[in-house]
């Protein structure tokens, strides 16, 4: 960046050697162009002075004008709290501190005119401003020309050694000169010219001090559609490079497996969505194309009879095939169905999980080697141990957001020719994480579901209701019906979490003696659970107390209610997945979301989503809303390959769409980027790459 790039951030006035070292510890700031990239994650106004009686309930920040009554001092040690009574000469209002409270003191003097400056909570039927900003008026520019305020994030380590948003405000101040000399810029002059784009250097000045809103609106657009721009290169370029050079096994033929398991064994009609999802998936796998496909489905829509038939399919081509589950009770579990399906069809299947005795695991490994086995299933171990295939072809990996970027790779190296892969999902990744994810993968949708399905009627309740929920219980179990209660575990907690089940199930057995009820957690030996799962799969007990190890996979139609305790603690895709448990049988199904009265705002909008919707998609997208990228499951585990300093998936998809549809031309045009006027966007996407570690992973 020519100028900024000779820019020491050490001697910028307001920095020096410790700050310097901060900014690189904390956010990976270590020149002049991170910093400038570290955008301000919002604006305040503060071009205008409020009144106390113009406060309203979710106002943004104001700023008051006028002086201080008195202090008056509360509370001991840890529960010190200090209150000012602060009247802008109509009405009063309360300034609170929990903190630094001597500071305060001694800064701060009544009857002196003070701007104060914070965000207005409603507290006791009043409103008050908790630690507040002060500033004498005369340290403050006028109001007319302070405008939008620039906030940046900073961690607690900062602000402790001084690096607050302030401080970092004052220290890009320090850096506007550097940039109004002109910041090279890092768009080709023929699209700021298509999508009539700020560049670069008054987009940088006026994302950090904006004019207005209008030149701020600019700015974002700019610095969104540029981040937006390369991911997609990034992500695009390698798919075209994967399209170029690898190829894909060939598997026209549907044969003789396929074949007898539609006329002689398939238990039922396929519906036109399982149907139009095969075809789907034998067009990629007979293309030549290495296949990369997302399967995504409603729990209960089918996907496991799609994932066989679609082995079957490489089996009838001379391949193997695998399946890979996330916990081994859902791989035991595929394989009992996937078994009794074929049943004497001819179809060899095996399962391999952690369990499996070694006698047992070496003569599989020796039927694989050979190709007598058809499909193996299994859990990790599938990729953690030495597996040798004769020649897989078909890899399907069930509930993706389990399987790490990392994971997948190391399936791939099981070949020399990358297997096809078959992802299915429960929980939709919403579109543009996909599309932000994943450069090519395409993806197939069961829309229906098998016939005679009732969705599940979803009620939020709060613990008083529980004498009501225990009445309805009874109810339907009198009626023939099982009942799933689930507790929250989760690993921070686990102990109290796994007494909550305990109690939970104490509870039950004591409310309901005359009923047979089971407990299961993660805590139990592998059998026992195992065990007790069975037993309430054979209809055997009426309750099943457990935790979230019942969340994927169990099958048991006859199950109809399906009751989540601190339902709270439960993400939105976690519900989802366990709601999903019932609703599988003809019978109208229940889920009963339970939790405390007090609830957050966020909590009570996932309550408010799960019953009014059944949809995993709307879920989704709200699950993306709520939390946002990198906090959504798929995203965990596997982590997001970059991060987005500016763009929002939620908000901008409009604008990805539009970067992806133009690196998609540019590719088209110059694969490699090597024509003169695309230059400029090689050499950046090169930077970036270099940059951060994980772009290189994208798949
Ligand atoms: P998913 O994995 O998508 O949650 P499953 O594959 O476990 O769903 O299927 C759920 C249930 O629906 C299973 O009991 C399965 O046998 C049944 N099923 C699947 N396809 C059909 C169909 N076309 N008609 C009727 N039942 C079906
Ligand atoms: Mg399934």
């Amino acid at each position: 960046m020519g100028v900024l790039a000779a820019i020491d951030i050490k001697f910028l006035p307001g920095v020096g050697p410790k700050k310097a070292e901060l900014f690189a510890r904390e956010l990976d700031i270590r020149s002049a162009e991170d910093l400038v990239r570290h955008y301000p994650y919002k604006y305040i106004d503060r071009s205008r002075f409020y009144y106390i009686h113009e406060i309203a309930e979710n106002m943004p920040f104001i700023q008051l004008k006028g002086q201080i009554l008195r202090f008056d001092k509360a509370g001991e040690g840890r529960n010190q709290r200090l209150t000012a009574i602060f009247t802008d000469g109509k009405r009063t209002l309360e300034l609170v501190w929990f903190q630094g409270i001597k500071f305060v003191i001694e800064k701060y003097k009544t009857g002196v005119e003070y701007v104060v400056f914070g965000r207005p909570s409603f507290f006791n039927g009043k409103f008050n401003l908790l630690h507040p900003e002060i500033d004498l008026p005369s340290q403050l520019p006028p109001p007319e020309t302070m405008g939008l305020q620039p906030y940046y994030n900073t961690t607690e380590k900062m602000k402790s050694g001084f690096l607050n948003s302030k401080a970092v405000q004052k220290i890009m101040q320090a850096l506007l000169p550097h940039l109004q000399g002109g910041v090279p810029e890092t768009l080709p002059a023929y699209l700021l010219k298509k999508y009539s784009l700020m560049n670069l250097t008054e987009a940088l000045i006026n994302i950090h001090f904006p004019k207005n809103a209008h030149a701020l609106n600019k700015a974002r657009q700019r610095l969104k559609f540029e981040e937006l721009l390369y991911v997609q290169l990034n992500i695009l370029q390698q798919t075209k490079w994967r399209e170029m050079n690898v190829k894909g096994f060939v598997m026209k033929k549907v044969g003789h497996f396929f074949h007898t398991f539609y006329s002689d064994y398939l238990p039922f009609e396929l519906t036109n969505a399982q149907k139009r999802v095969i075809k789907e998936i034998h067009a990629d796998m007979s293309g030549g194309k290495q296949m990369n496909r997302l399967l995504q489905g409603d729990v209960g829509s089918g996907k496991t009879l799609v994932a066989l038939m679609s082995m079957l399919i490489a089996i009838d081509n001379g391949y193997q095939a695998c399946i890979m589950a996330p916990t081994e009770i859902l791989a035991s579990q595929h394989f009992e169905t996937i078994r009794s399906l074929v049943r004497d069809s001819g179809v060899k299947v095996s399962l391999l999980t952690g369990s499996t005795r070694p006698k047992a695991r070496e003569e599989l490994h020796a039927s694989l080697r050979s190709g007598e086995l058809h499909i193996l299933i299994g859990t990790h171990a599938l990729i953690e141990d030495p597996v040798q295939f004769l020649n897989l072809g078909l890899v399907v990996i069930d509930e993706q957001h389990r399987f790490g970027v990392e994971q997948r790779s190391k399936l791939w190296r099981k070949n020399v020719q990358p297997p096809h892969i078959l992802v299915m999902t429960a929980t939709p990744i919403p579109r543009t994480l996909a599309m932000t994810l994943y450069g090519d993968l395409s993806v197939s949708v069961i829309d229906e579901l098998p016939p005679g399905r009732k969705p599940v009627q979803t009620f939020h309740y709060y613990e008083n209701k529980r004498q009501a929920l225990n009445g309805f219980i009874y109810k339907q179990i009198q009626a023939g019906r099982q009942v799933y209660v689930v507790y929250p575990l989760i690993q921070e907690s686990e102990k109290m979490d796994l007494q909550n089940v305990t109690e939970g199930y104490a509870y039950f057995r004591e409310t309901f003696p005359e009923l047979r009820i089971s407990m299961v957690h993660g805590k139990l030996k592998p059998a026992e659970k195992e065990y007790q799962m069975q037993e309430f799969a054979a209809g055997r007990m009426h309750i099943m107390v457990a935790t979230t190890v019942i969340e994927v996979g169990v099958n048991v139609p006859n199950a109809s209610v399906m009751i989540i305790e601190n339902a709270e603690r439960f993400g939105l895709s976690q519900l989802h997945q366990l709601r999903g448990r019932v609703g599988r049988g003809a019978e109208q199904s229940y889920c009963i979301l339970l939790t405390g009265f007090k609830l957050a705002s966020d909590t009570r909008k996932r309550m408010e989503i799960m019953t009014r919707t059944n949809d995993g998609f709307e879920i989704s997208e709200a699950d993306l809303q709520l939390r946002g990228p990198g906090d959504m499951e798929g995203t965990q585990q596997s982590g997001m390959p970059f991060e987005l300093k500016i763009a929002d998936l939620v908000r901008d998809s409009r604008m990805l769409e539009i970067a992806r549809n133009t690196a998609m031309e540019i590719l088209e045009e110059d694969p490699r980027l090597e024509k003169e006027i695309n230059r400029l966007m090689a050499y950046q996407l090169k930077k970036l790459k270099q940059s951060t570690v994980n772009w290189g992973n994208i798949s």
